[in-house]
């Protein structure tokens, strides 16, 4: 495993997919998620230039920091429980995976008690797919009216993740949905600015930078 070239490819990769579909290298950010890999890869990511780090567990990320501390900025991509946010809220700089207005009121009130402002993404699930995450693009309305508000999360923008085995025509349309619904809130809510879309890993983050992704998730194609 040669961790610095992986980076360098996946980075190259992000690069000329960006230019093709017209739009600035700079404009996609690249999270290297390390959830199955120890704090000591985690840190060979971060030497090769890469400065924020995703995990899905709220445990595994606390291992991690315990070794790395803040120095990346940490991102928390998986399904989060609402007892354990208190773990996090402080430091991380983003959680991509609010999925119900309940996860965001604790996000808001942790945030609040310390003093601070947490930068979030909602999830949605676009696919249907009944085993994903994430909320309808039906409720996005409700949802978003009842989270805008709340003074501890600041929303900067949207999350989905593509259904699992999906040829590429299937997976571009999910990606296409999410911009179309992020495009939609806009337009509802002028007051909010949602430029952050959060879609993509290593086996769809060239698609998902064809259809807008500013974030994509990449794990296992760093780490092989
Ligand atoms: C594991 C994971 C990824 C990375 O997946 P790879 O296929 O390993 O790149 C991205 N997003 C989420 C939410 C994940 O859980």
């Amino acid at each position: 495993m040669n961790i610095s070239e992986n980076v360098t490819r996946i980075c190259e990769r992000i690069e000329n997919t960006a230019i093709k579909a017209g739009r600035a290298p700079s404009s996609v950010k690249l999270v290297a998620v390390t959830k199955t890999v120890d704090a000591e890869a985690a840190k060979a990511v971060m030497d090769a230039g890469v400065c924020a780090l995703g995990e899905n567990r709220v445990q595994s990320f606390l291992e991690k920091y315990e070794v790395l501390g803040s120095v990346p900025q940490w991102h928390i991509i998986g399904h989060l429980q609402t007892n354990k946010v208190k773990y996090i809220t402080g430091k991380v700089s983003l959680i991509h995976s609010v999925d119900s207005v309940h996860l965001a009121q604790e996000i808001s009130r942790k945030a609040e008690r310390i003093g601070t402002v947490q930068d979030i993404l909602l999830q949605f699930n676009i696919s249907g797919e009944e085993s994903k995450s994430g909320a309808t693009p039906e409720s996005a309305q409700a949802f978003i009216e009842e989270v805008a508000p709340l003074v501890g999360v600041r929303i900067k923008g949207l999350m989905t993740m593509a259904p699992l085995g999906a040829d590429e025509t299937e997976t571009r349309k999910v990606f296409a949905g999410l911009r179309m619904l992020r495009d939609d809130l806009e337009k509802r809510y002028p007051d909010l600015s949602l430029s952050e879309l959060s879609m993509g890993m290593s086996g769809d983050f060239e698609s998902a930078i064809c259809e807008g992704a500013t974030i994509v998730r990449v794990g296992s194609a760093l780490f092989r």
